[in-house]
C-alpha cells in the first residue's frame, strides 16, 4: 500500500492545527478525543431541575430575551417547555447571539443547572438552535485536546473532513489481527471519535475498550519498527574492529591501585568483545554514583589504542572533564599515552596546538568538554567515544562525536550514566541499546545515612559541619536550587558562604559556583581536593561526577526544590571513602506532597536503580525523559506503566516484521503512524 500522500486541513486554521502537531489528514484522524460529550438524551426542564448539580440537556423554546446591565452587562434568555422554565445567562456574549436566540426559536442547551437568585439557570450553556423534532445524536459528542483560539467546533470540523479524505486501509495483513486479536483500524478509529451512546464508558475513559488497544498496539508497533530500523541502519555501517588487549591494557591494569570488582570485569567483557565487531558498538555503561564507570571506560580506550585507534571522552562540565584527565592521565601517561585536554575555556593558542594533537594522530586519546564536537577538531583515526553523564548531552551532540569517524567507518560508542533507565523505558525509547550494568560497589564503602532536618535547626547543623571538620573529614554544602534565577542563585552561594567562614572560623571555608572561570573552578577544586579547604560551598555544579574521596558529610538547603535524581546525584559525591557519610537535607516546612515523597525516597533507599522507579512513578516517563533525551515523545496513546505487555507484544511483532522482511506492511505502518517524523533519535 502506498503511503498517503499529506493533504492539508482549510488554510484559515492551518496554524493553528499545525501548533497541536496536526499537519496531515492522518494527524487529524489520529487526534483522538480525551473525552466526551453525552449530548445524546433530552430531560424536560422539571428533571433537570430535580437533579440540580448535574450536566443535564434541555431543549426549550425562547419565550424571553433581554439584555440587562445589572451587576453587568449579560444577557438573559428564559426557555420553557411544557415542565416550566429555565434562565440561560451569557456574561460574554456577541450582538448576533442576541438576534440568533430571538424569542420563538427553539434551542437545546447542555449545562451544569445550577439554582441562582432568579431560580434554575445555566450558565453559559452550549447550546444548539434546531427545528422542532430535529434528531438528536446517536453517539457522543467528542471533546479533543486542543490549543490556543481553536476551538472545538473547528476541530471537529477538521477531523470529520479529515476523515473522509484518508486512506483507510489497514496496514497490518487480517492474519496478524485475527492472531493478536486485534480490531480493525477503521471501525476503531471511528469508535474512538464517535462512541454509540451505550458503550462501556469506562473501558473508553480507562483506555482498555479495544478500540483503545488497536490504538495503542499501532503506536507502540510504529515505535518498534523504528527502533529496529535504525538498528538494523547501524550494524550495516562499518567500525574499526579493535581487536588488541596488547601491552598498554595489561600494564595498564597491572598498574591500578585495586582490583576491579566482579561487575566491572563482567562489563568489560562485555565492552571488550563488541569492540571487536565490524559494526559499531552502541553500549550504554550503566552503574550507580561511585561504582567505578570511569576506569572500565579507560579500559576501553586502552583496547582502541592497543589496536591504533584514537578514543575520545567527553563530559558535561568542565570539572568532570578535568578531573577525567587527571585521573586518566595520570594512570595512561606513564605508560607512554599521548593525552590530549580540550575544552572551551582553553586559550586560543593551546586549543590550536590541542587540535593539532588530536588530528596529527599524536594524541591517543582526548579528553574534554563539548568542544571536542566542534567542527574544528577532526580526529586522524577515530575508534572509540566516550560519553560520560550521557543523559546530560543532547542527541545531536552525541551524533556529532560519532560522526568524527575516518575512512567511512563510525566510531564505537560507550556512554556512561548513574541515571538508570527503567525496563519499560528501555524497551521503548532505548531500545537499541545494548546495556551493561554494575550493580556492585568497590568494596569497603560505608553506606550513607540520610536525615531531613527542618531549616530552623540549621545551627545544630553548623555545629555537626565543625565537629566532622576537626575530624579530620570534608564537607559539601549545597546552596539552593533557584531555578528562575541564576543571579539569586549566585547571590545566595556567595552570602551562605560569608555566612559559613563567619560560623566557623577556624576552617577553610571555599566556594564554588558556575559563573567561575575555569581556572577559579579547578582553584577551589584543588583546594578541596587537597585537604585545605574543608567545607566547600557549592551550586549544583559538583553535582555530576566530582570524586574526593575524604569528603564524607554532605548537607544539601532547601531540599525540597531539588528533583530526586539531581538529589541521588549530588548525595553521590558523598560515601567514596572508607568513613562512615552523612547526608543532611534541610528543608523548609510546610513540605508539600510530592517533596514529602521525594524526601522520604531518599531517606529510605541509597539504590539508583530503586530511586529511579520511584522517580519514574512521581513524575511520569514524559519528563523522566525531558525534552533533551527523547528528542519529542512518540507515545501519545500507549501509557508504559499499565501497557507493558502490549509493549512485548508490540516488540515481538515488529521483530517478525522485519525478519521475515514483510517491507510494504513496516512502510505502511510507519508511513501512517509516523509520516515522515521517523526519527532515528536514539543514538
Ligand atoms: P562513577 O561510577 O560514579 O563514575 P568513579 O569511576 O568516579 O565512579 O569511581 C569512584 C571511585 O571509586 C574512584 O575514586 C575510583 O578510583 C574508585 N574505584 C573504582 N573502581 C574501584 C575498585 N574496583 N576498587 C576500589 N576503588 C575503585
Ligand atoms: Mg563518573
Amino acid at each position: 500500500m502506498p503511503p498517503t500522500k499529506p493533504k492539508t486541513p482549510p488554510k484559515t486554521n492551518e496554524s493553528k492545527l499545525a501548533k497541536l502537531g496536526l499537519r496531515t489528514d492522518m494527524d487529524l484522524v489520529l487526534h483522538l478525543p480525551m473525552r466526551y460529550e453525552d449530548e445524546t438524551v433530552v430531560v424536560s426542564i422539571r428533571e433537570a431541575c430535580l437533579r440540580g448539580g448535574h450536566v443535564s440537556q434541555v431543549e426549550g423554546v425562547v419565550t424571553k430575551n433581554e439584555i440587562s446591565f445589572r451587576p453587568r452587562r449579560q444577557l438573559l434568555v428564559t426557555i420553557a417547555d411544557a415542565s416550566g422554565d429555565l434562565l440561560l445567562r451569557f456574561m460574554n456574549f456577541y450582538g448576533s447571539q442576541v438576534k440568533q436566540l430571538a424569542e420563538g426559536t427553539r434551542v437545546r442547551a447542555r449545562s451544569e443547572l445550577k439554582h441562582g437568585f432568579f431560580g434554575a439557570e445555566m450558565v453559559h450553556p452550549t447550546y444548539k438552535v434546531i427545528n422542532e423534532g430535529a434528531p438528536l445524536p446517536t453517539v457522543l459528542t467528542p471533546v479533543y485536546p486542543s490549543g490556543e483560539g481553536l476551538s472545538q467546533a473547528i476541530l471537529r470540523r477538521s477531523i470529520a473532513d479529515a476523515m473522509k479524505r484518508i486512506d483507510w486501509r489497514d496496514t497490518l495483513p487480517p492474519a496478524l489481527r485475527e492472531e493478536m486479536n486485534l480490531s480493525d483500524f477503521e471501525p476503531s478509529v471511528r469508535l474512538l471519535h464517535y462512541p454509540p451512546q451505550e458503550i462501556d464508558a469506562h473501558a473508553l475513559v480507562e483506555r482498555s475498550h479495544p478500540a483503545w488497544i488497536r490504538m495503542k498496539f499501532d503506536e507502540l508497533l510504529a515505535q518498534q519498527l523504528s527502533l529496529k530500523r535504525a538498528q538494523r541502519a547501524r550494524r550495516v555501517k562499518g567500525a574499526p574492529v579493535l581487536k588488541a588487549i596488547g601491552d598498554l591494557s595489561e600494564a595498564f591494569l597491572g598498574q591500578l591501585p585495586f582490583k576491579l570488582t566482579g561487575a566491572q570485569q563482567r562489563v568489560l567483557r562485555e565492552i571488550r568483545a563488541d569492540l571487536k565487531n565490524g559494526y559499531p558498538m552502541q553500549r550504554l555503561l550503566q552503574g550507580d554514583v561511585g561504582s567505578g564507570k570511569t576506569v572500565v571506560s579507560a579500559l576501553a580506550a586502552a583496547q582502541a589504542i592497543d589496536s591504533g585507534y584514537q578514543a575520545a571522552l567527553m563530559a558535561p562540565t568542565e570539572i568532570l572533564a578535568d578531573q577525567h584527565f587527571r585521573k586518566i592521565a595520570g594512570w595512561m601517561e606513564p605508560l607512554g599515552v599521548k593525552v590530549a585536554w580540550l575544552t572551551g575555556s582553553l586559550k586560543k593558542k593551546d586549543k590550536l596546538a590541542a587540535t593539532a594533537l588530536v588530528e596529527s594522530g599524536e594524541a591517543q586519546l582526548v579528553i574534554g568538554t563539548h568542544a571536542l564536537i566542534q567542527d574544528t577538531v577532526q580526529f586522524a583515526k577515530l575508534g572509540l567515544v566516550i560519553v560520560d553523564e550521557q543523559h546530560r548531552f543532547g542527541v545531536g551532540q552525541r551524533l556529532t562525536l560519532r560522526n568524527k569517524g575516518s575512512n567511512g567507518k563510525t566510531p564505537h560508542q560507550l556512554m556512561m550514566s548513574a541515571t538508570p533507565i527503567p525496563r519499560t523505558l528501555a524497551m521503548t525509547y532505548y531500545a537499541d541499546l545494548e546495556v551493561s550494568v554494575i550493580d556492585e560497589l568497590p568494596p569497603g564503602r560505608s553506606p550513607i545515612v540520610t536525615r531531613a532536618i527542618d531549616q530552623n535547626r540549621r545551627d545544630e547543623v553548623i555545629e555537626r559541619v565543625h565537629a566532622a571538620a576537626l575530624e579530620g573529614r570534608q564537607i559539601y554544602w549545597v546552596c539552593p536550587l533557584i531555578e528562575e534565577s541564576e543571579a539569586l542563585q549566585l547571590q545566595t552561594a556567595t552570602e551562605t558562604h560569608a555566612m559559613l567562614a563567619e560560623a566557623l572560623p577556624d576552617l577553610q571555608v571555599g566556594l564554588v559556583h558556575g559563573r567561575l572561570k575555569p581556572a577559579e573552578k579547578q582553584e577551589v577544586m584543588d583546594a578541596f581536593t587537597a585537604n585545605a579547604v574543608q567545607v566547600l560551598v557549592a551550586t549544583t555544579v559538583i553535582e555530576v561526577g566530582v570524586d574526593v574521596p575524604n569528603a564524607s558529610l554532605m548537607v544539601i538547603e532547601h531540599a525540597e526544590r531539588f528533583g530526586l535524581s539531581q538529589l541521588h546525584q549530588l548525595r553521590g559525591r558523598v560515601g567514596r571513602g572508607s568513613a562512615a557519610s552523612v547526608c543532611l537535607l534541610l528543608y523548609q516546612s510546610p513540605l508539600g506532597p510530592i517533596a514529602k515523597q521525594r524526601l522520604m525516597t531518599m531517606r529510605e533507599t541509597t539504590d539508583g536503580f530503586e530511586i529511579a522507579r520511584r522517580d519514574l512513578e512521581i513524575r511520569g516517563p514524559g519528563e523522566f525523559l525531558g525534552a533533551r533525551q527523547s528528542g519529542q515523545a512518540m507515545l501519545r496513546f500507549a501509557d508504559l506503566e499499565t501497557d507493558q505487555w502490549l509493549v512485548e507484544q508490540a516488540r515481538d511483532v515488529a521483530h517478525q516484521l522485519i525478519h521475515d522482511a514483510v517491507d510494504d506492511v513496516v512502510e505502511a505502518h510507519l508511513a501512517r503512524w509516523l509520516g515522515g517524523k521517523e526519527e532515528f533519535l536514539k543514538v
